[in-house]
């Protein structure tokens, strides 16, 4: 965690990226014919765990989940056989860096009030609108932008260099540091017609299906994190004197270990649940929904009781312990809130603000 890149530091972060893309990270859960490795969604969590266990950077983690259900996926999904030729390959080896916007400064989890809108010319699509918080902005090529054609929500391909579009390396939040962020500002930027991606009125579909993608797997490298989270926790309560015994002697030390294990193994398999549904071809909007609610809150329940237990000590400014504190709470609102997931259980058992 000591090897953290510094914040900010935007060529650092895409290097990570490519990085990981040299050891196929991006590969899995991909068919071969598409040039993937053909293998599984369980596949997809052991290496995003092994990962995170060797990195301990969220900032990373997060980013490696944009560019894969942001762009890839999508681009899998709905890409016609051109967009696919022109972009797959590079985005599995990373030599492009992609992501996706929803969310705007007026609208996070109301999808219902984004209000970037494209309209169809005989020049190609005339986009106007401000993106907020996108990961991956600003070293992204390309972004999948979701906006508003014929009032209906649709997706877009929109690179980093067409005219009229800004990747903006500001604002940033207080959590996942490690990863870009920025806004995206389109003012009259005109891109090609087959820049569309998918059908106009598919985006509120897409954009589920990404979410469930992430919300399902992003904590599989974050459970490699915790579990080092876990251990030092450990280490630090067995060293610690506090009145002639080890810290860990004490019940309400102990206590809080035994709870750290136990959510760090119920997201194992809470995650692992998902791979065996996608790998099954079943729908995961319940099991992802219940992942990401779980998964986050348990992060951030964690995390606080780590740096407590480690004292003062813990909060030190450069301590990575308390860095983490962050990450968590940027991990109950990215992908949807964690009221965004309770709203899709209940909604999906048929009650709530979600079920019509
Ligand atoms: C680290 C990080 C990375 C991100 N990356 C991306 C990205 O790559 N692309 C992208 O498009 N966005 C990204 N986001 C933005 C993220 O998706 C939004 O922040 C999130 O959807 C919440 O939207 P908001 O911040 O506008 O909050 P709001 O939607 O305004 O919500 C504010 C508060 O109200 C609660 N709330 C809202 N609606 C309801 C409701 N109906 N019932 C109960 N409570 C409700 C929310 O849970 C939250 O606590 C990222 C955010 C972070 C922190």
């Amino acid at each position: 965690m000591t090897n953290l890149p510094p914040p900010g530091d935007a060529q650092a972060s895409k290097q990570r990226l490519i990085a990981c893309a040299q050891q196929g990270l991006l590969k899995h859960a991909i068919d071969s014919a598409k040039g993937g490795q053909g293998n599984t969604f369980a596949d997809l969590v052991s290496a995003h765990e092994a990962l995170g266990k060797s990195c301990l950077d969220s900032g990373l983690i997060l980013s490696i989940n944009a560019h894969l259900w942001g762009a890839i996926f999508p681009i899998l999904n709905y890409g016609t056989e051109q967009q696919q030729q022109s972009y797959l390959a590079k985005l599995l080896s990373a030599e492009l860096i992609a992501g996706h916007a929803i969310t705007e400064p007026q609208a996070g989890s109301d999808l219902n009030a984004l209000e970037t809108s494209v309209e169809n010319t005989t020049d190609g699509l005339l986009i106007n609108g401000h993106k907020r918080f996108i990961t991956n902005t600003p070293i992204a090529d390309f972004l999948v932008i979701y906006a508003r054609m014929d009032s209906k929500l649709s997706a877009f391909i929109i690179h980093a260099d067409d005219p009229g579009v800004q990747f903006l390396d500001n604002p940033e939040v207080n959590g996942c540091k490690t990863a870009t962020m920025g806004d995206i500002v389109l003012k009259n930027c005109l891109i090609p017609h087959d820049r569309q991606l998918g059908k106009t009125g598919g985006g509120n579909m897409m954009i589920q299906q990404a979410l469930e993608l992430e919300r399902a797997f992003i904590f599989a490298g974050i459970c490699g994190v915790m579990d080092w989270q876990l251990k030092e926790v450990i280490k630090f309560s067995r060293q610690r004197r506090v009145n002639g015994s080890h810290l860990g002697k004490n019940q309400a030390i102990s206590h809080k270990i035994a709870d750290m294990k136990l959510r760090l193994d119920t997201i194992r398999i809470w995650v692992n649940e998902c791979a065996r549904l996608k790998d099954n071809n079943k729908r995961i909007t319940l099991a992802s929904a219940q992942t990401k609610l779980f998964a986050a809150e348990a992060f951030l329940q964690s995390s606080l009781d780590a740096v407590h237990i480690l004292g003062s000590a813990g909060l030190l400014n450069d301590n990575p312990m308390a860095m983490l504190v962050n990450d968590a709470l940027a991990s109950r609102l990215f992908s949807g809130s964690s009221e965004i997931q309770k709203n899709i259980i209940a909604a999906l058992l048929g009650t709530g603000e979600g079920y019509k």
